[in-house]
């Protein structure tokens, strides 16, 4: 569930914000101080501000430039005058949208909806930019979160069979020996020797194969040792 923070001290209008919310399912919170308004928003997780700029404490200028220079959460500013918002255009302090009073509940319901809603997205993109994945045939590893799933479904591996099964399949269509492989992963103090290669493998195919007796993804090359499929 969403959770928004409407910073207004007219209670009557934060109050009818609150009502339209909470009818769409939003959580919120109304705070009516600038200065804990502030607090809250810097120090608590929101998805999305509604600010007034008039403000005992702390005016909402002050409190749009503070939050953008922390957060990339969607600020709405709702104001009396026509001129403040023209200011706060002005200094360019980063608001994501500006509706004037009075104004429309069901309006502004809609519009945090959709500033919701592509601030979503965006965190969404962001995330698939920022993480290293490698996907192939309904494999995906993700080399940033240490994840592998198959066809959505996350398995659990340890840091070795992790590394290993990474490897190999940056590595596709390259066949490996055993040996090359021990050392690539294992680094020279490990105790084990080519046959932990082998006990690994064994244990990845088990929990990333269909069928362990027809291996899609590692496949081995008898008498050599192992190659990822492409
Ligand atoms: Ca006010």
């Amino acid at each position: 569930m969403s959770k928004i923070l409407i910073i207004e001290d007219e209670n009557a209008i934060a109050e009818l914000e609150k009502d339209y919310l909470e009818l769409s399912d939003f959580e919120v919170e109304i705070e009516t101080d600038g200065e804990i308004g502030l607090e809250k928003a810097l120090k608590n997780d929101y998805d999305l501000f509604i600010l007034d700029l008039m403000l005992p404490g702390v005016d909402g200028f002050e409190i749009c430039k503070q939050i953008r220079e922390n957060k990339n959460t969607p600020v709405i500013i709702v104001s009396a005058k026509k001129d403040d918002i023209d200011k706060i255009r002005g200094l360019g302090l980063g608001a994501d949208d500006y509706m004037t009073k009075p104004f429309s509940p069901s309006e502004l319901v809609a519009r945090v909806k959709a500033h919701l809603s592509r601030y979503e997205r965006l965190v969404a993109s962001n995330s698939v930019v920022k993480n290293d994945i490698i996907e192939i045939r309904g494999l995906k590893i993700d080399k940033t979160a240490r994840r592998v799933y198959v066809d959505g479904e996350e398995k659990i591996l340890t840091t070795k069979e992790f590394d290993l099964l990474t490897f190999l399949a940056q590595n596709p269509n390259h066949v490996y020996t055993k040996e090359e492989l021990f050392r690539e992963i294992w680094d020279m103090n490990s105790i084990g020797d080519i046959a932990t290669v082998t006990v690994h493998i064994k244990k990845i195919r088990e929990k990333i194969e269909f069928d362990t007796s027809n291996p899609q993804y590692i496949e081995t090359i008898w008498g050599v040792g192992y190659r990822f499929k492409i």
